[in-house]
């Protein structure tokens, strides 16, 4: 299959779940999560109409930008204080922001360039030890802390979910970090907007959708399997 119908049919199926939860599927934006994938890939999916691509290492996301600096680059993966210099001034949007360190880096890198940095909270909803991710219970803290910082705009909530858990797995993770982000959303977190909800892979995006997913994170039902062993 190719990319371009590749992207086709993924945002058949996203529009196809959002009828079916009673959702307008233009509140749905689909991220094509390019990582390990090579630049000719990107440009084939940008010319099919992607505009939003996703990449979980900061040197991949800075390489890929200067080809491409049009696009909009999402950087989805764990991200380390060292690296956030590669990518400040290249990331439209920072989905894994889980700690106030990390927070902080963001903040000086983003003043001294100058920039507003839009980030989404990471939350580890199924408590798994390897994923990460800050738990449910701290969030509310993080985003008052966060909120307080010049160069940092809170959109919303990230997760990831669990592997083999079924549909119905899946939308209850993704059911609870929705319900997470309308409770902080009552705060009233001055700066603080919960607009935006990043969850669902090529495995569980309908459930996602299903649970009021703003953002889906699609790599390899766009682009095919993905070799790391290259
Ligand atoms: C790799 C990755 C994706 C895409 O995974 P697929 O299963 O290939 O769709 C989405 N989100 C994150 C955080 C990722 O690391």
């Amino acid at each position: 299959m190719s990319i371009k119908s590749n992207i086709k049919t993924v945002q058949q199926r996203i529009n196809a779940a959002a009828k079916e939860a009673g959702r307008n599927p233009e509140e749905i934006k689909l991220i094509a999560v390019s990582k390990t994938k090579p630049v000719s890939d990107v440009l084939e999916a940008f010319d099919a109409g992607m505009c939003d691509f996703g990449e979980n290492r900061p040197q991949e996301l800075a390489e890929k930008y200067s080809v491409l600096p049009q696009a909009r680059w999402h950087l989805i993966g764990q991200l380390q204080r060292n690296k956030v210099k590669y990518i400040i001034d290249k990331a439209f949007l920072i989905h894994s922001v889980d700690s106030i360190r990390l927070a902080e880096e963001i903040e000086k890198r983003a003043g001294a360039v100058d920039k507003i940095q839009n980030i989404l909270i990471q939350v580890n909803i199924s408590g798994e030890e390897s994923k990460s991710g800050i738990k449910p219970a701290e969030t509310e803290e993080l985003c008052r802390q966060i909120s307080l910082m010049k160069h940092i705009h809170i959109c919303g909530l990230m997760t990831i979910s669990v592997n083999g858990i079924g549909y119905d797995g899946n939308l209850k993770i993704f059911s609870e970090l929705k319900r997470l982000s309308q409770n902080i959303d009552k705060l009233k977190i001055p700066g603080v907007s919960m607009k935006e909800l990043s969850m669902g892979m090529t495995h569980d995006y309908e459930a996602a959708v299903a649970a009021g997913a703003t953002m889906v994170r699609v790599g390899s039902g766009i682009f095919g399997a993905r070799n790391y062993n290259v």
